[in-house]
């Protein structure tokens, strides 16, 4: 693991040099250095939902269990954020039934008792969501159902194939970039321009990019995870992106002029029962400047507790100006999936 960095005050006169005449500027510096002292705010968690199409073909049982656990545990875990990671269903416009056990699992998040609007999600379409057409995903999820949701940011074009989140957590504000994928059958470019867009007009908010492909098993970049990544990697507040489609787990670190951007690749749906319900919990410690990730399943009750489905990454929150900045890499950079096994 990576652990935090441990010299804020260094780190701190290093960056805010004091002006040489006392005066406005002093108080203005004072001021800075004061909130950036600020305490930190409490651990929080985001939930990952991968690949959830044999759930809305097969086992809509399972999809309902893992948002009414996700909403039965909303307090104990501070959860603030759910991302589901692209292939919602198996046959897109082909079964729209599939859509109706899709939606009747995740429009639980919005029915959370005690929040109005209900936990804060956003789903993004992958390649199996394609399939015959896009229309039933913006028919459940397109921009109607999430305009004039507090969280929702906006949308590419006229559908919600490509959108953006935004959440304040633990003190920290947050967008959630949201990048549609169906191998080469896409135009990419004004969706790429369009993402950049996003980041760089949120700029004082630390940015999740979602996108269904992103990495192999084996932590190599997929060719769209290596577009997207070095298209983005120039924006400071890019630290963290996330994806399914690949059958497996794996996690890779890469450094662009000192900043470390995370990805991380899980997908059960190989396993029994098209993936068992598992689920990730990303959970958010601004006070150790970490995020713990772990692997759970509130269908089978089980945690995976492997190398490949639980650790820890180093992420500065702590009053820092964004972004995992000068976290050095601790570990090997990239980690290679596991080949689920077949229980
Ligand atoms: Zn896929």
């Amino acid at each position: 693991m990576i652990p935090p960095n441990e010299h804020h005050a260094s780190w701190a006169s290093k960056n805010w040099p004091l002006p040489r005449r006392p005066s406005a500027a002093l108080l203005v510096w004072l001021l800075v250095a004061v909130s950036a002292w600020a305490a930190p705010g409490p651990d929080f968690t985001i939930v990952a939902l991968p690949d959830t199409q044999f759930y809305s073909a097969s086992y809509p049982k399972i999809s309902a269990a893992q948002t009414d656990w996700i909403v039965a545990n909303r307090t104990r875990l501070n959860i603030v954020y759910v991302a589901q990671l692209g292939d919602i269903t198996d046959q897109g416009d082909i079964e729209p039934e599939q859509w109706a056990h899709a939606s009747d699992a995740l429009y639980r998040l919005e029915k959370t008792e005690g929040l109005p609007g209900g936990i804060p999600y956003g789903v993004v379409p992958g390649n199996h969501d394609h399939r015959g057409g896009i229309s039933q995903f913006n028919k459940f999820f397109g921009v109607e159902h999430f305009a004039g949701r507090s969280y929702y940011g906006g949308h590419l074009g006229k559908d919600n194939n490509n959108h953006f989140d935004n959440f304040r957590a633990g003190g920290l504000d947050f967008v959630v970039l949201y990048i549609d994928f169906d191998y080469d059958k896409l135009d990419y470019a004004p969706i790429d321009a369009w993402a950049e867009g996003v980041l760089k007009s949120n700029a004082h908010r630390r940015a999740l990019v979602v996108s269904h492909d992103l990495l192999a098993v084996n932590g190599s970049f997929d060719p769209r995870g290596q577009a997207i990544y070095e298209k983005l990697r120039g924006n400071p507040n890019l630290f963290l992106m996330l994806c399914g489609h690949n059958h497996g787990e794996a996690r890779r670190q890469d450094l662009h002029e000192g900043r470390v951007v995370m990805s991380c690749l899980s997908d059960y749906q190989s396993w029994p029962e098209g993936g068992g319900g598992y689920l990730r919990l990303y959970t958010f410690s601004p006070a150790k400047n970490l995020v713990r990730v772990q692997t759970y399943s509130p269908w089978l009750n089980r945690y995976k507790t492997d190398n490949a489905s639980q650790f820890e990454f180093g992420y500065r929150m702590d009053g820092s100006p964004l972004a995992g900045l000068g976290v050095p890499l601790t570990e090997p950079a990239v980690v290679p999936g596991e080949i689920p096994p077949v229980k």
